[in-house]
């Protein structure tokens, strides 16, 4: 008899299966990656089959059978690769197992509502042809359903548009063997962007090919041939060639590929090709697809239908069947970390999923990681692929500039006039989005702060309303003081809406357009104001970092970061890695025209590293140097990090977690790891916060230590009002 060993599905971190249920025989079918629900105690649960066994230590007569199993499940290679997660990210199995699963399988009792959609077909059979050669009685309809039926196979949803028949009508019809009827599925299919991606193949440059035959190589096994490859190119290059082109190799192999993007929102154009490209063996997964298209999709990898998935952090999960590809597009870019439990980073899965199956991994980008500087072999794409030369790059001293005279610089002004001038494009970038982020009070030095965060409230003009970017809280712009009545309020610093009107005032008549969060919030918003920044013959695109990532325009002739030092200041590790990337990939988005471009970065930190080398598209120079300080100072690739992120309402039960949090980790982690904090964060949604960091050189002792310190806290009642988290590879 066939045990069946079953992993409850619940957000409850103390329950822990799997737990042994009997295989009754009319559920032959199931197995490893299985979703059942079943009994547990007096409830029901939704689990997943981890594992079939010959025995139980429990006598066969303890055990319960399944209720039922689910339509569709994962494959034993997902469970492995879930379940590897969840270790990894010291998370739960549950937690490690959702990611696997169809999507909208749910948890607890609940369940999946998303079914497969099926259609009734019905086919005209020789009775039902005599029928009507022979004049035998039929009902007006059913006469009409026949006819319409000698012509071919018809859906009832089909048949009642035409004749306005029934159920009811084909049912008699059937009963009568007149017709037959079948149930067939239907496919929902996502809907496409509306940009039309080319599906002609360029004649690749001798560095492409280059690329491509290594990426090839790697597929075929060749004895030499490196399996994970670092695709360093230039903005503009002909990455996205590169991809399809070994995507298409894949399947010539009779494997399959996934593709990761950021976020899938800002990669249309490069969705619209792959679709225009592989037609229907393409498949997308995103959350902005409804539940319904994206069990489909989901469905159609899992059968082979469909052998390639392009989509963001998430699809490093789907059922591709014979894997042989993961492409990591934009390999540099934060989304691919995910924030919540478990705290997976998808390039880490990309790169075990990889190892595991004896697929290729290829991370691309124009400005790789540390990490993958290091430990990956490199393709180079040294030029664009129109042989333009990189755009020129100037920095402006924000240090030497008057104050008085506003956040935008003489130097950049007289820029920007020259791109209206020409009647060509710019691109206005800075890190802050609403009109002035501090609002005082000039007589008696009031300020504005968030009541639940220790911010400050940024002041947005376009609502009307002081707003908290770090929780929901927003409130009505003051016209005076509370403190002293005063009505005479300061509004300092700038932001997205604060350029975006000194650029409309300046530039009359050239029209500004503003991309951020808040423009952007509404549904396809995004897509729009990029299509009317194409449409226009001359025009300005302000906004926050989204207006560096993912487009291509050749009339744009001037890219300006207001504020390039804004990522420096962040008391992070990654903060020169972060600001490298942002300059060099703003200055990418101009000059991609004959009129050629440039680049002016305005900053109060002109010789940091990291602006000194972007604005040189000196890639090699800023890792080097930045692989340098990183094995000085032990932070990754040189060590492993891993935060344990502690909050509260009350700060001294807080300290109290956070001091015994730190004390049994010292005495719990592996010899050479070093533990700093707990360190005090700002409040934040009314909360105080306490952060400990821990460098490591071996990971799987640490996170053990961490999951046993971490969980025995848990449970501990007393700490029931503190909220502990864990971050593996915070970023
Ligand atoms: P990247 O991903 O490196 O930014 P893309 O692959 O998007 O670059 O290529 C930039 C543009 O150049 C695209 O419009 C693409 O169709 C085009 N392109 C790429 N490779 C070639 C080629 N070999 N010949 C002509 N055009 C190409
Ligand atoms: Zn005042
Ligand atoms: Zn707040």
């Amino acid at each position: 008899m066939a045990i069946l060993r079953v992993e409850p599905l619940t957000t409850a971190r103390a329950l822990r299966g799997p737990f042994d249920y009997r295989r009754p025989e009319a559920m032959e079918a199931v197995g490893v990656g299985s979703v059942v629900r079943v009994p547990f105690g007096p409830r029901r649960l939704l689990g997943v089959v981890v594992e079939v066994a010959d025995a139980s230590e429990l006598p066969p007569e303890r055990l319960a059978e399944p209720i039922e199993a689910l339509e569709a499940g994962a494959t034993p290679e997902l469970v492995r690769l879930g379940l590897w997660v969840a270790r990894e990210y010291c998370s739960t199995p549950s937690r490690g197992l959702q990611l696997v699963l169809p999507p909208g399988t749910g948890t607890g009792s609940g369940g999946r509502t998303t079914r497969a959609k099926t259609e009734l077909r019905a086919e005209i059979q020789p009775a039902g042809e005599a029928a009507l050669d022979n004049g035998e009685r039929l009902g007006s309809k059913q006469r009409a359903v026949l006819e319409a039926l000698r012509a071919g196979e018809m859906s009832s949803g089909e048949l009642a548009t035409a004749i306005g028949s029934d159920r009811a009508t084909l049912r008699r019809l059937e009963g009568r063997g007149l017709i037959a009827t079948r149930s067939a599925s239907v496919r929902r299919a996502p809907s496409e962007s509306g940009l039309r991606g080319d599906a002609d193949r360029p004649q690749l440059l001798p560095e492409q090919e280059e690329a491509v035959a290594a990426m090839v190589a790697a597929l075929d096994g060749e004895a030499g041939a490196p399996t994970k490859l670092l695709l360093h190119g230039v903005t503009g290059s002909g990455k996205t060639e590169v991809y399809l082109a070994a995507v298409e190799a894949a399947l010539e192999r009779g494997r399959g590929a996934i593709v990761l993007v950021p976020e899938i929102g800002l990669a249309p154009q490069a969705v619209a090709r792959f679709r225009a490209r592989l037609g229907d063996r393409f498949a997308v997964l995103h959350s902005a697809l409804s539940a319904g298209e994206r069990y489909d999709e989901w469905r159609r990898l899992r059968s082979g239908e469909a052998g390639v998935c392009v989509g963001p952090r998430s699809a490093v999960f789907a059922p591709v069947r014979d894997l042989g590809l993961i492409v990591v597009d934009e390999e540099h870019d934060p989304s691919y970390k995910q924030e919540g439990d478990p705290t997976y980073d998808a390039r880490a899965v990309a790169r075990k999923r990889a190892e595991d199956l004896g697929a290729v991994l290829v991370a691309g980008t124009a400005t790789p990681r540390p990490e993958s500087w290091l430990e990956l072999p490199r393709l180079e794409l040294p030029r664009r692929v129109d042989g333009r030369r990189m755009p020129p790059v100037h920095l402006v001293d924000m240090r030497e500039a008057d104050p008085r005279s506003g956040p935008i610089h003489a130097e950049t002004w007289e820029a920007l006039e020259d791109v209206r001038a020409a009647g060509a494009k710019a691109i206005v970038m800075i890190n802050r989005r609403g009109f002035a982020p501090w609002l005082t009070c000039r007589s008696c030095g009031h300020h504005w702060d968030c009541p639940n965060c220790d911010v400050s409230l940024i002041v947005h003009r376009h609502s009307g309303r002081l707003v908290c970017h770090h929780c929901a809280h927003s409130e009505g712009a003051p016209r005076a003081c509370p403190e002293c009545g005063s009505t005479t309020l300061s509004q300092a610093g700038a932001g997205t809406e604060r350029i975006e009107q000194l650029l409309a005032e300046r530039l009359d008549p050239m029209p500004v357009l503003r991309l951020d969060s808040d423009t952007a919030a509404e549904r396809g918003a995004h897509a729009r104001i990029l299509a009317r920044f194409d449409e226009l013959p001359s025009a300005v695109l302000v906004g926050t970092q989204m207006v560096a990532k993912g487009h291509d325009f050749p009339e744009v002739t001037l890219s300006a970061i207001l504020d390039a030092d804004a990522t420096l200041r962040f008391p992070d590790f990654r903060a020169e890695e972060r600001t490298f990337a942002m300059v060099a990939q703003l200055a990418g988005r101009s000059g991609r025209g004959e009129a050629g471009g440039e680049v002016i970065v305005q900053t109060l930190a002109p010789n940091a590293p990291s602006i000194e080398h972007a604005a040189r598209h000196d890639s090699a120079g800023f890792l080097e140097r930045e692989l340098t300080r990183r094995e000085v100072l032990r932070y990754p690739p040189f060590s492993h990090l891993t935060r344990i992120n502690l909050s509260a309402e009350r700060e001294d039960k807080l300290e109290a977690a956070a001091t015994a949090v730190a004390g049994d980790l010292r005495r719990a982690l592996p010899k050479g790891s070093e533990l700093l904090g707990p360190a005090p964060m700002f409040r934040v949604r009314n909360r105080h916060r306490r952060r400990i960091l821990i460098k490591a050189e071996d990971r799987a002792g640490t996170v053990n230590a961490v999951r046993d310190v971490v969980e025995a806290k848990v449970g501990d009642r007393s700490l029931k009002d503190v909220a502990i988290g864990v971050d593996v590879d915070p970023q």
